[in-house]
């Protein structure tokens, strides 16, 4: 489906797109970042003091931190649309985040939790 007076097209499962088209995609499963740190939270709190589970759940606290997200996005590329968030260190266009929606960063501590992209 074309979406009207933006040229950009959204796809249904088995459809292709437009010759020369730009392929961009997305995950914005809302809430994701959030869940990641009550996962983060639950794991320290049943890890040993001073084990390395202990370690690795404040590891993935300050990666977490050092991607937080915004809803004060533009949509990539000019485009017609776009997530409603983004991630303000992975998404950043010149000081503006895009609304790309989750960053491989946080899916990644997300499938370490047990998330199923
Ligand atoms: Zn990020």
């Amino acid at each position: 489906m074309t979406m009207p007076g933006t040229g950009w097209q959204q796809l249904r499962q088995d459809e292709e797109p437009h010759s020369g088209a730009a392929v961009v995609e997305l995950d914005a499963t809302e809430g994701l970042r959030d869940w990641v740190g009550q996962q983060i939270t639950h794991a320290r709190a049943a890890a040993v003091a001073g084990s390395p589970e202990e370690r690795w759940s404040d590891a993935h606290q300050r990666i977490l931190d050092d991607h937080p997200y915004s809803s004060d996005v533009i949509n990539p590329g000019y485009g017609g649309v776009g997530a409603p968030f983004g991630c303000v260190r992975c998404h950043d266009w010149d000081g503006v985040t895009e609304g790309r929606g989750n960053c491989v960063t946080v899916l990644a501590l997300a499938h370490g939790y047990g998330f199923d992209d």
